[in-house]
């Protein structure tokens, strides 16, 4: 049966119906009043969902690109640089800051681990001089389902005083909070196809004044993602170049459904589908990755241990039509990954995880109760 796919993939996320009727509207050019008027309710809800008046802006990029700009706009080549990497995002930061000449330390944690926030104390304790210019921490490390101690690490880089935060919210913004002015958060990047229910092609980056301030003397070359053009442009309640403008129909309609929705409601049913999932995979007997205390509210990685991880992902696909993520990188084939981020109701986790039951069993595995993990979910989710 054709037309009856569903995402279950931290990314792109399912598009509820409001925002594809709404990416079918005829263009409008981006310099008219009707794309001023827009763009200005787009950024209100935006600081909203960011909980945020530091500046909100809007790029045309995906989620890599959010934070390649951050990382570009407020660092001098040869700038000492903390990176939290305990996964593929994480990874990628430092391969970015590296490309641009930075000084880069990692701080690693094994895969399906979170970051030990000691590490960056001691380090930025021992930094008297204050050579650390910046610390990039993804939050909600996607590749392993990992939520990263944000709040304890951003409590060291305060007092470290002279570091900007940096973070990678690709994946926890709209799922949990992030709350910018409250932690003072300098940078924080996060991408459209994620907690935002649109498809991939817009991303979000948030700009304290600190940062504001670090970037008169930063030196690194940019140009299409010089940030200083997108904030002299949202002033003009625009974009500085041609923006994707039904993305923004689209993006207008779920902040709406989102404010509809209320951010304690969002993170709420985040929270409530994460554990029904995984007490749901828990009922089939399959081991989890990462640990209770350190689950992402937007993916949980499931690593089983006799049955290929790859055989029920590409069983749940042919028979049921649901796409799973798989491993990367080295845990490539040792992983299956269920996405439960944006746009995601509780009939989904009920739904992906009897699938996920009925390919076990045609696959041979039959380690588990019939029934069992829908059970333990469907407890989860009528608390
Ligand atoms: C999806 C994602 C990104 C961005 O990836 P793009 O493909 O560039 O959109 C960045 N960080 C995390 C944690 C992600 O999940």
């Amino acid at each position: 049966m054709d037309d009856k796919s569903m995402l279950m993939i931290p990314g792109p996320t399912p598009v509820p119906e409001r925002a594809l009727l709404a990416l079918a509207k005829h263009p409008i050019g981006h310099r008219s009043g009707e794309f001023s008027k827009m763009f200005a309710e787009v950024t209100d809800n935006l600081k909203w969902l960011h909980q945020t008046q530091n500046d909100v802006l809007i790029l045309t990029a995906s989620g890599t690109g959010a934070m390649e700009a951050g990382i570009i706009n407020f660092l001098s080549r040869g700038d000492r640089v903390l990176v939290g990497c305990n996964g593929k995002f994480g990874d990628r930061w430092a391969e970015v800051a590296e490309a641009y000449g930075l000084s880069v330390e990692k701080i690693t944690a094994e895969w399906g681990k979170p970051l030990d926030p000691e590490a960056f104390r001691d380090k930025l304790q021992a930094d008297k001089d204050k050579q650390i210019k910046a610390v990039i921490v993804t939050h909600s490390e996607t590749s392993t389902g990992v939520l990263n101690d944000l709040e304890t690490i951003n409590r060291h880089v305060k007092a470290h005083g002279e570091a900007l935060i940096m973070v990678d919210a690709v994946t926890s913004l709209g799922a949990c909070s992030v709350p910018i002015d409250e932690w003072e958060l300098d940078v924080v990047g996060s991408g459209s196809q994620k907690g935002y229910m649109i498809p991939p092609g817009l991303a979000f980056v948030s700009v304290s004044a600190k940062a504001w301030e670090a970037y008169k003397t930063a030196d690194l070359p940019r140009y299409y993602l010089d940030l200083e053009p997108y904030r002299k442009s949202a002033g003009k309640q625009t974009t500085p170049f041609t923006p994707p403008v039904n993305s923004f129909f689209a993006l207008q309609a779920t902040l709406k459904m989102m404010r509809e929705e209320g951010l304690q409601n969002i993170f709420d049913r985040h929270e409530r589908q994460k554990n029904a999932t995984r007490a749901g995979i828990r009922g089939l007997n399959l081991p989890l990755l990462g640990a209770d205390d350190c689950a992402s509210p937007a993916i949980t990685a499931v690593a089983p241990a006799d049955v290929e991880a790859e055989a029920v992902r590409s069983q749940v696909k042919k028979r049921f039509d649901i796409a799973l993520a798989g491993g990367q990188e080295h845990l490539k084939g040792k992983i299956f990954r269920i996405g439960h981020l944006g746009f995601v109701s509780d009939r989904d986790i009920l739904c992906v995880l009897g699938a996920i039951e009925a390919s076990l069993s045609a696959i041979g595995y039959s380690n588990f109760t019939p029934g069992a993990g829908v059970a333990a979910a469907a407890k989860v989710l009528n608390q």
